[in-house]
């Protein structure tokens, strides 16, 4: 049965409480234990789906097709456990699932209250799996005392009371402001934090502190006082200069140990660091610098793009060079020509996207990447950026576009080569969907298998002729058009296994030249980086090295 750890925020949002998570889940992993994480967000969107990026940051796509909470991701990356459904759940979730219920009659005409309807809800989500990890660890979005969040610290509270003693911990991590005209780390926020956590009923083991400068044994002694914590429970959390450091980080601060105790583990098992001493080395002593554009929609918010970024800095690591990405609004090479912008960028990548805003620059950018040779990287909207660019200027199509830009009833400006699809196959059953139906869940969702051509450039890169990877949208690239654009170079290098939807296209007489219709980014690992974004990075590195 798995032990629980409750990762809760206060005072301010925005100290990191994801990461931490992650790096609490890989520090036990390398002490030998099995873990899971999970996310509890308390917004009222039944999932993140249908939120614009610049809300909330990316949607992070499971395998099993749930669109999550970017902090799953986090997890993911630190832990290389793959996040499932079940993994994260939203207060819309459990609100939509109890009026669900209510309206079939399950609760036997009963009136349905927040306690216990819906915190029965949420501790049935927590419940799930179990018997199968060592811990559990549930991030609590939100900070103690929001309105939304209330039924989910009451749930966990409850939760912890019903299982048998030391089985459930709680983390909280507060800030520990540093006001410079006393010179002092000021701890009042920490302790109001530490209040209201217990005047609902649940006392933290371990203290994470957010703190820009060293803590001293003073302040420490004094938050444990009067937080009633363990000294060795008061645990600082330091800037860092990469969040690859946190592990390492934490460790050296004794979370872990910290953890181990609050539950009673002891000898606590001895911790293997290896993976991360690795991944630190990497990041530290990378050599040279490619520099790649990314062109795209939502550039002001860095966290939209947040596993594309995180999935380069890999490629980098896994040749020992640091990327330097940078975000250019797709919008601008509407109106200007592209080339003095793209000119001394080592590499292009366009990432996925929805609407018609922008798509005209980012086809710019394709032929841009195509015509001079620069290593190309379609991601999802950008795959089919390039396929449209290629029917445009390859293949005589003139008007050639997406179906996804046609919406007006009766006016029609484009040749659909990539179109809206409406049944598809998943394992064994077909999938429908109606050009009505309600805008969330209604994607192609989820890990598909794709059949790599032998011979061409992405089997060589992932060396496998049969690959998965997740998927996130409702367009696709028309097969009909294969025969057309293989003629004029852009190869149909990957397909479903069904040969109906094209997954890659690439052209063989350039130096690197792929799309994707589906993430790499989200599978990537710091200490497994993709194959994709590893081998882009080395050809951009090739680049670099010619100029
Ligand atoms: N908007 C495109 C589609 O739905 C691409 C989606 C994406 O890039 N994730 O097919």
């Amino acid at each position: 049965m798995a032990r629980y750890v409750f990762i809760t925020g206060g005072g301010v949002s925005s100290l990191g409480k994801g990461l931490a998570s992650a790096a609490l889940g890989a520090l036990l992993q390398a002490r030998g234990f099995s873990v899971r994480l999970r996310k509890l967000d308390p917004y009222l969107n039944v999932d993140p789906g249908t939120m614009s990026p610049f809300e909330h940051g990316e949607v992070f796509v499971t395998d099993d097709g749930a669109e999550t909470d970017l902090d799953l991701g986090h997890y993911e990356r630190f832990t290389g456990v793959s996040a499932r459904k079940t993994d994260s759940v939203s207060s819309g979730r459990i609100y939509s699932n109890v009026l669900e219920k209510e309206r079939r009659g399950d609760y036997l005409g009963k009136t349905i209250q927040v306690i216990p309807h819906v915190t029965n809800e949420i501790k049935d989500f927590l419940r799930v799996g179990e018997d199968e990890v060592d811990f559990m660890l549930c991030e609590i979005g939100g900070t103690v005392g929001d309105i939304e969040g209330l039924p989910f610290f009451e749930a966990i509270r409850q939760f912890a009371q019903d299982k048998p003693r030391g089985q459930c911990i709680f983390v909280h991590l507060t800030l520990l402001p540093y006001v410079s005209a006393s010179g002092e780390l000021k701890t009042k926020p920490t302790q109001h934090s530490v209040k209201e956590l217990r005047s609902i009923g649940i006392a933290p083991d371990v203290l994470l502190l957010r703190s820009e400068r060293a803590i001293p044994e003073k302040e420490r002694e004094k938050i444990a006082l009067f937080c009633n914590v363990r000294k060795e429970a008061v645990i600082a959390a330091y800037d860092l200069k990469t969040i690859y450091e946190a592990p390492l980080a934490y460790h050296r601060e004794g979370l872990d140990q910290a953890v181990l105790d609050a539950f009673g583990i002891s000898p606590a098992p001895k911790p293997n660091l290896d993976r991360w001493v690795d991944v630190m080395d990497r990041l530290e002593n990378a050599e040279g610098e490619v520099r790649v554009a990314i062109v795209g929609k939502y550039t002001q918010l860095e966290d939209a793009y947040k596993s594309i970024a995180e999935a380069l800095t890999h490629g980098g690591m896994a040749n020992r060079t640091r990327v330097r990405a940078e975000w250019i609004n797709a919008e601008l090479f509407e109106r200007e020509d592209p080339s003095p912008f793209l000119e001394g960028f080592h590499a292009i990548l366009v990432p996925g996207g929805f609407g018609e805003r922008g798509t005209e620059g980012k086809i710019r950018a394709a032929q841009y990447a195509r015509e001079k040779g620069i290593p190309y990287l379609g991601i999802c909207l950008g795959m089919q950026m390039a396929v449209i660019e290629a029917a445009r200027n390859l293949a005589q199509v003139k008007d050639a576009g997406s179906e996804e830009f046609d919406h007006e009833v009766g006016k029609k400006r484009f040749t659909p080569v990539v179109y809206h699809l409406k049944e598809w196959i998943q394992g064994n059953h077909i999938v429908e969907r109606k050009h009505d139906d309600d805008k969330g869940g209604t994607m192609r969702l989820g890990a598909y298998t794709a059949t790599l051509a032998a011979g061409s450039r992405v089997s060589e890169i992932y060396h496998a002729t049969e690959i998965e990877e997740r998927h996130r949208h409702r367009y696709e690239v028309d097969v009909r058009y294969r025969e057309a654009l293989e003629g004029c170079g852009l190869t149909f290098s990957g397909m479903s296994p069904d040969g109906r939807l094209p997954e890659i296209v690439e052209i063989k007489d350039h130096p690197w030249f792929i799309g994707v219709q589906f993430h790499p980014e989200l599978k990537s690992k710091p200490f497994a980086p993709h194959p994709l974004f590893a081998d882009f990075v080395r050809a951009a590195l090739e680049v670099s090295r010619l100029v």
